[in-house]
């Protein structure tokens, strides 16, 4: 089950809303799919994918649907994650994907900040204070009233 983290800045009016974790029916769809045969060298196509795939950015949604259509997925971690710009010290929400699959490949969703382009790093929700106010850049934020459960 999901939460959403509310941050405001007392400083300014400005405030926003992280979600974190998963929800109940992400995977629903896949779990629906009858089990189609795997062939190590042939390629399966299934029809269906999980619901979750809704959350990733195009380009990579298109990458993560291929390898769950064409290839033999064995871990799927999926989460809303929190996330900081160590250059900008501003919070991000990211949906956060690692696919395990075939014999041992691996593909995980690495994120920029959509500002100055620097890798993300994955930040505490504990630890709001610390961050910037994307709006005002004061270090005044703090967690407000948000829903805390989700689907
Ligand atoms: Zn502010
Ligand atoms: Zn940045």
């Amino acid at each position: 089950m999901g939460s959403d983290v509310c941050v405001e800045c007392t400083n300014c009016d400005a405030g926003e809303s992280y979600l974190l974790g998963v929800g109940m029916n992400y995977f629903d769809t896949y779990e629906l799919l009858p089990r189609l045969p795997y062939y190590p060298n042939g390629r399966v196509r299934q029809s269906y994918s999980p619901r979750y795939v809704a959350y990733i950015q195009y380009g990579a949604r298109k990458k993560v649907m291929d390898i769950l259509d064409y290839h033999h997925v064995h871990s799927q971690d999926v989460a809303h994650r929190l996330y900081a710009c160590p250059k900008c010290n501003t919070l991000h929400g990211r949906f956060y994907v690692r696919l395990e699959y075939d014999d041992c490949a691996v593909y995980e969703l690495n994120f920029r900040c959509g500002k100055c382009r620097t890798p993300l790093v994955e930040a505490s929700e504990d630890a709001i204070e610390s961050y910037a106010c994307k709006k005002c850049g004061k270090q005044s934020l703090v967690r407000g009233a948000g829903m805390p459960l989700w689907d």
